[in-house]
């Protein structure tokens, strides 16, 4: 939308990307992401003998910089929500202003900018039922097609060489194991769509909670890198419903779940950071990430197979399937009473597909601390989650090398993928469960019962 809007100005363009210290402090993982977008979406302006300039510092500064080299009068971006970024955009905005420079942003990351969608009490959504109820009949504006000519100034203005960032640095020997599993750019974001549509929408309903099949759309990664639009799935599914296919409801419902994380994050913020429910700061979460019990967590050696699978194929592939995900929360806070921040670090330094606002409320509905969470209560035990969506086993084996008399080498690979200093290896054989299972989940509700709120 902002691309669209300078193009139609007819001025020249400078597009740039500047690496602040928000980005600078994003996980290992997505901020190895963040540099192979950079290196595509650069190739991508360069078909259009455009650039991408880049640059690293205060965002502020580096603006004031290239405008006065440049002698910029506009400035456009797409808006973000989360509440550091509009912070420092809403202060950059003013300044400029004040500068006598043109500033507008715009939407794109979102389908229902948050501030649009209230309750019949002029308040925010708290449920997500209520929540989707009141945006299925909105209409959504259509993606504006890509640029096929972007002006380019008389003369370019330095950029720093990507390579000089080092984003990938952090994922050391992971990175070639899990780049095969990388989805790029936008181009690839639309094969991927139009594949999920042709191939599994009509069956996404009953199917998307198998996580041995990939049969949703893992265009995640792509939402959460602008690679895709929100507004783009939208119109796809909405399409594959009239055209009969039973399971673009839901798709479209899961949109709207990602949406619904952008609405409570603007309106409120604290969800990234603090109990939702401030009553549950008198729980007796633990909170030390070093604690035994959290190391074999993240190793994927708990001994309950669903779990350490789910964790595996999150440090061989950098995704995770959402079953997993549920599974692996509910374990860590509730069978391990492991406080949910731990799990919410560490998928921000694993996921590719990592998103502040969905990866906040995934962590606190799963811990029953957050908005229309699942109810503490509610335990999930992962041996029949296991019988359930995984009767044939096959996603344990695809993961978990030491179940296996030759396993494959997805399950291989995530020895080659950790770090060595976690001294793991596939001939080391499995291990009993660290916590039993009934035990922990009497401890879980126990202390919940007993809790002080
Ligand atoms: C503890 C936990 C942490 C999570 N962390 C993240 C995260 O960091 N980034 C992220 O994108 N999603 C996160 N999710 C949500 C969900 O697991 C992923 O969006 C989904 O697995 C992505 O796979 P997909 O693209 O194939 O999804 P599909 O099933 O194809 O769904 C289509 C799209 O809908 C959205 N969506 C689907 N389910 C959810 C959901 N539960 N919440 C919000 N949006 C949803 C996503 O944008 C997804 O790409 C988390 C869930 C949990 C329980």
């Amino acid at each position: 939308m902002a691309l669209t809007h300078a193009v139609q100005s007819g001025q020249p363009i400078i597009p740039l990307f500047i690496m602040d210290d928000l980005f600078q402090s994003y996980g290992a993982a997505p901020k190895w992401r963040l540099g192979l977008g950079l290196e595509h979406l650069a190739r991508s302006f360069e078909k259009l003998s455009s650039k991408l300039i880049l640059r690293r510092g205060d965002a502020e500064s580096v603006l004031t910089e290239v405008i006065q080299e440049t002698a910029a009068t506009s400035v456009v971006w797409n808006r973000l929500y989360e509440p550091k970024t509009r912070e420092r955009d809403s202060k950059i905005k003013e300044t400029l202003t004040a500068r006598g420079i043109t500033v507008q942003s715009f939407a794109g990351m979102v389908m229902f900018e948050p501030w649009t969608v209230a309750t019949g009490g002029g308040s925010y959504y708290r449920v997500y039922t209520p929540f989707w109820k009141s945006v299925r009949g909105r209409d959504v504006k259509a993606a504006l097609a890509a640029p096929a000519r972007i002006a380019s100034p008389e003369a370019w203005p330095k950029s720093d060489p990507l390579e000089a960032w080092t984003l990938g640095r952090a994922m050391n020997r992971g990175a070639a194991i899990v780049r095969p599993f990388i989805c790029l750019g936008e181009e690839e974001a639309q094969k991927r769509l139009q594949a999920f549509i042709d191939n599994d929408v009509a069956d996404y309903k009953e199917l998307r909670d198998i996580p041995a099949l990939a049969a949703t759309s893992g265009l995640s990664e792509n939402l959460a890198y602008g690679e895709i639009s929100p507004a783009q799935c939208w119109h796809a599914g909405q399409s594959a419903l009239y055209a009969g296919a039973p399971g673009a409801e839901t798709f479209l419902k899961e949109i709207v779940w990602r949406e619904f994380a952008y609405h409570l994050m603007y309106h409120t913020p604290h969800i990234l950071s603090e109990n939702w429910k401030r009553d549950w700061d008198a729980f007796p979460w633990n909170t030390d990430e070093m604690h035994p019990h959290v190391v074999a967590w993240k190793q994927g050696r708990t001994g309950v197979p669903f779990v350490d699978a789910a964790m595996r194929e999150l440090y061989v592939t950098g995704r995770m399937h959402n079953r997993g995900r549920m599974i692996v929360a509910s374990y860590l806070t509730k069978h391990l009473m492991c406080h949910w921040k731990i799990g919410q670090k560490w998928f921000e330094d694993c996921l590719v597909d990592w998103d502040p606002a969905s990866n906040a409320m995934g962590w606190q509905w799963s811990s029953g601390s957050g908005p229309d969470a699942t109810p503490y209560f509610r335990v999930f035990n992962a041996e029949t989650q296991l019988l359930k969506f995984d009767p044939k086993s096959s996603y344990i084996h695809r993961w978990i090398a030491e179940l296996s008399a030759a396993p494959p080498s997805s399950a291989e690979n995530f020895f080659k993928a950790i770090p060595k200093h976690w001294n793991l290896s596939s001939n080391m054989g499995y291990g009993e469960p660290i916590v039993n299972m009934s035990l922990g989940r009497a401890r879980a509700l126990e202390a919940y019962q007993n809790r002080s709120f």
